[in-house]
């Protein structure tokens, strides 16, 4: 069966509420259709990771730490590249370099000690600027002209720092926390440790970035984006019909 085909049944097996946004602004990655890459440079450090045979078919059990936070980096940006109603796509490249400066418009994932032992890892997305001489990114408060991920190098379970890894990506995305949905890998408390992402992840980067050709279709969600974690049923009908009939669109197209 067609990934589409699956998509499409998720949706009756799924109670979707609602995505929110990291603020009322709605803002989003400077990215399009025509240039939908975001790269992440990875400072290559890595926290001590633990029960490394819980991710990845246990493929890493036995490499380095840098390895598998390579592996885990590459697994969590593609989590949200693949979802096929979204153009987006994440990926990382090696910079020893990379920091967390919220003005140089630079996408760093850094690991590194933090102030708080209970931080596993913390996302900054920066679209409103305090630059005295501000770039045309930083002057639209709508695009997210920067965003660090700055991971704890305490101690962690790779299956948990996946899962971390995939949430303050989302964030970076432009997604907060609802607080309504607790199968979305953006909400606090979460039923399960899985690192997939539930339906409302997914109608959310879909909104943020919907797929060419899937806009017209998708462009229903523009009303059903809430922030401040207010799910209904009636908020997920109204962008779980939209994605419906997207999704039993692709299904048969697909199979023509
Ligand atoms: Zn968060």
């Amino acid at each position: 069966m067609r990934y589409e085909c699956l998509f499409l049944f998720a949706l009756f097996s799924s109670p979707a509420l609602a995505f929110v946004h990291i603020s009322q602004l709605k803002p989003r990655l400077p990215v399009s259709p025509e240039n939908p890459t975001v790269t992440f440079l990875w400072n290559g450090d890595a926290p001590n990771l633990t029960e490394k045979e819980e991710v990845l078919d246990g493929s890493f059990a036995n490499s380095s730490d840098q390895d598998l936070m390579a592996a885990l980096l590459t697994l969590a940006m593609n989590t949200w590249t693949n979802v096929p109603t979204s153009y987006i796509i994440l990926n990382q490249q090696q910079d020893a370099s990379a920091q967390v400066d919220e003005n140089d418009e630079t996408f760093s994932i850094v690991v590194e000690a933090q102030d708080s032992q209970a931080v596993a890892a913390a996302a900054l997305p920066s679209f409103i600027t305090n630059d005295p001489d501000p770039t045309a990114l930083e002057r639209d408060p709508h695009v997210i002209h920067d965003c660090d991920i700055s991971v704890s190098n305490s101690s962690v379970s790779a299956k948990s720092l996946l899962r971390t890894l995939v949430h303050e990506l989302g964030h970076c995305l432009g997604l907060g926390h609802p607080h309504s949905s607790y199968r979305s890998i953006m909400s606090y408390s979460s039923l399960d440790d899985s690192a997939s992402l539930a339906l409302d992840d997914k109608a959310g980067v879909s909104f943020l970035y919907p797929e060419p050709g899937e806009s017209e279709d998708v462009r229903y969600l523009t009303t059903c984006g809430v922030v401040g974690g207010q799910g209904s049923t009636a908020a997920g009908l109204c962008f779980g019909l939209p994605l419906f009939l997207l999704g039993l669109r692709r299904c048969f197209r697909k199979k023509a």
